[in-house]
C-alpha cells in the first residue's frame, strides 16, 4: 500500500486531502504542530504527531517507523493580513523550518513531494487568467515565502532527482455538516459572510469598493477543496520521474466579493448586513487562474466549484458550528 506523510494535516486544505488518500486506499500519516489546525479535522485512520516539520529529530522517528513513499506537505503560515504585518515568521516557517524538513526527507531516501503553493506567488496578475509561467512578483510576505519555497524545491528536484509538484490555489472553499473551513482568526470572505448570516457576526465588511473592476470589489477564482485534494491525487501517478512542475488549481471563473454576498443571501435566505470598507493591504484586484495545464496534463476539472455548491456545503458546517454552540454548557 502506498503510503503518503502529510504535513499540516489537520488544517483545512490538508484535512481535506487527508480524507481523499484514505477513501482510495493510501495509508496516511500526518505531522501537525497543531497550531492553527484541529486534531478531529484528521479523520480516523490517520496517525497523528504533533511535532514541528522543523523538529528534525521528531520528523526523523516517524520516518524511520512509517516507509514513506511520498510527502504532501501543507504546514505552513497563511493568513496574508498576518503576513503584511509580520513576515519574518512567515520565513522562518514556511522557508526555514520547511528547509530543515527536506533535509529530514532527504536523509530518509524520500524523493516525492507534492507541495502546496498558492496563487499569491504571482502578486498582481498583468495577465489574466494567469497562467503558470506568468512573472512572478508577490505583494506580500506569503507569497514571497511560498515562492522562496518553490524555488528551493526546484534545485532538489535537479540536485537529487526529486519529482516535486506544486500546486498553486486559488480560493480555496466549500464544506460539509462535517468538515469545513475554522481559522482563528477568520480573515476568509465565505466563513465570514456565513457567521453574519448566521448571527455569530453583526456585520461584514467588504475590503474596498474601488477597485479597477465591474462592481469595484476584488474578482477572485473560488475552487472547491474536494477539487483541489482530487489534483493530489492526480499527482501521485505522474511523479515517477524526476523534475519539478508547477500548476495553478483554480476554476478559470472569477467572483466579485458582490456576488458572494449575494450568493450568501440566496442560498441562506437571510439578510446579511453588510457595510463598505477599506482595501486590506496585500489584495490584488483580480485573482483568477487559467487551470489548462492542470486540465491537459492530469485531465483534471473542477466538479465541485459552482458557487451554490460552495456555499450550500460551507453552509451545512457554519450551522454545525452554531449547533455546537448551543450545545455547550
Ligand atoms: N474580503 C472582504 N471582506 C472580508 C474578507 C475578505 O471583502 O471580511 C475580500 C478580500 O478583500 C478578497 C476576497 O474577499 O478580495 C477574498 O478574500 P479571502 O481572505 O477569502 O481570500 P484571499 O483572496 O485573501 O486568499
Amino acid at each position: 500500500m502506498t503510503s503518503i506523510l502529510v504535513t499540516g494535516g489537520a488544517g483545512y486544505i490538508g484535512s481535506a486531502c487527508c480524507r481523499q488518500l484514505l477513501e482510495k486506499g493510501y495509508r496516511v500519516t500526518v505531522v501537525d504542530d497543531l497550531s492553527t489546525g484541529h486534531a478531529e479535522a484528521v479523520p480516523s485512520g490517520v496517525s497523528l504527531h504533533r511535532i514541528d516539520i522543523g523538529d528534525s529529530d521528531s520528523l526523523a522517528a516517524i520516518l524511520s517507523t512509517s516507509e514513506i513513499d511520498a510527502v504532501f506537505h501543507f504546514a505552513a503560515k497563511a493568513l496574508i493580513p498576518e503576513s503584511v504585518m509580520n513576515p519574518g515568521v512567515f520565513f522562518d516557517v514556511n522557508v526555514a523550518r520547511g528547509i530543515a524538513m527536506l533535509e529530514t526527507l532527504r536523509s530518509h531516501g524520500i524523493r516525492k513531494v507534492v507541495f502546496s503553493s498558492t496563487a499569491a506567488v504571482y502578486g498582481t496578475p498583468t495577465i489574466v487568467p494567469i497562467p503558470e509561467d506568468h512573472s512572478k512578483d508577490p505583494i506580500n510576505s506569503y507569497g514571497e515565502s511560498k515562492l522562496v519555497f518553490e524555488r528551493i524545491l526546484q534545485w532538489y528536484a535537479a540536485a537529487y532527482g526529486w519529482s516535486v509538484v506544486a500546486f498553486r490555489y486559488f480560493n480555496a472553499c466549500g464544506g460539509a455538516s462535517d468538515w469545513g473551513e475554522r481559522h482563528e482568526p477568520e480573515t476568509h470572505i465565505i466563513p465570514l459572510l456565513l457567521q453574519t448570516a448566521s448571527g455569530r457576526r453583526p456585520i461584514f465588511e467588504i475590503h474596498g469598493t474601488d477597485y479597477p473592476t465591474p462592481d469595484g470589489t476584488c474578482l477572485r477564482d473560488y475552487v472547491h477543496v474536494v477539487d483541489i485534494a482530487e489534483a493530489h491525487l492526480l499527482a501521485l501517478q505522474k511523479m515517477d520521474g524526476s523534475g519539478f512542475h508547477a500548476y495553478n488549481i483554480g476554476t478559470g471563473r472569477s467572483h466579485s466579493v458582490k456576488e458572494i454576498c449575494q450568493a450568501a443571501e440566496s442560498i441562506t435566505k437571510q439578510k446579511i448586513h453588510v457595510r463598505a470598507g477599506q482595501r486590506r493591504p496585500g489584495d490584488p484586484s483580480v485573482l483568477c487562474a487559467s487551470p489548462k495545464k492542470l486540465m491537459d496534463e492530469f485531465c483534471w476539472a473542477p466538479k465541485h466549484s459552482d458557487l451554490d455548491e460552495i456555499i450550500a456545503g460551507a453552509w451545512e458546517w457554519e450551522q454545525t458550528q452554531c449547533s455546537k454552540l448551543v450545545a455547550r454548557p
